[in-house]
């Protein structure tokens, strides 16, 4: 049997945080889009090049590229038990290409976690965000969760940074493309009887027993 979990909310919710957890916690792999995309552009990949046209201003990168870079990434033998997917799919698009290469995996996507935070919220939290140099699952943030030692990352050492696109006028961009893009997935999501609403303004662990309930059921 396999599990795929898609974690859907607006940028800065709290997604990425809760994905890490929830993939320790299942032992199922943890697939973050946004975070393929940095590796490949931190690689100088064609793959990475392109996309980095898009991010820096907040917009999606094509279809096409996205769903073929999450099909090769699904079939690693760390996906075999599922994932916990993290940023995608981000369009109605890409949510019917994952229903499809799913079925190859005699998968179906099982729950849609919808975390939610107010648009100010989302904005506090971006701007105050530090990302692990070495894993972009490594976040933290000055106010709710701050590295136990300024600038470095509690798991590893590592430099923390803040992302190009977590720059306020990009952050307003991608909440922006996520209503108009991402949005329609709420209902997408609900008519199949997945979605799952999660208040994504409680602290850090409170978002995780709620998701872990959510799971159980
Ligand atoms: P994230 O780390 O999830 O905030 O993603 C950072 C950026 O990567 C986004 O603003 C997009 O430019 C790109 N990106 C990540 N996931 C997707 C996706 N599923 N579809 C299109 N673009 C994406």
């Amino acid at each position: 049997m396999t599990t795929f979990i898609v974690m859907l909310g607006p940028p800065g919710v709290g997604k990425g945080t809760q994905a890490k957890i929830l993939s320790e916690k299942t032992g199922l792999a943890h697939i973050s889009s946004g975070d393929l995309f940095r590796e490949n552009l931190k690689n100088e990949t064609e793959l990475g090049k392109l996309a980095q046209t898009y991010m820096t201003k907040g917009e999606l990168v094509p279809d096409d590229v996205t769903v073929a870079m999450i099909k090769d990434r699904l079939t690693r033998p760390d996906c075999q038990a599922g994932a916990v997917l993290d940023g995608f799919p981000r369009t109605p698009a890409q949510a019917q290409a994952l229903d499809v290469m799913l079925k190859d995996f005699n998968g179906q996507v099982d729950v849609v976690p919808f975390i939610t935070a107010g648009e100010d919220v989302l904005i506090e939290r971006l701007g105050g965000r530090w990302t692990c140099r070495v894993n972009g699952a490594h976040v933290f943030n000055e106010k709710t969760n701050p590295p136990k030692v300024p600038g470095k990352c509690d798991f590893d050492g590592a430099e923390l940074y803040q992302r190009d696109d977590d720059k306020p006028e990009t952050v307003k961009n991608r909440i922006k493309v996520y209503f108009e893009q991402t949005s329609p997935l709420i209902s997408y999501y609900r008519e199949r009887g997945k979605l799952v609403e999660v208040d994504g303004t409680q602290p850090i662990d409170r978002v995780t027993n709620d998701l872990m309930g959510a799971l159980k059921k």
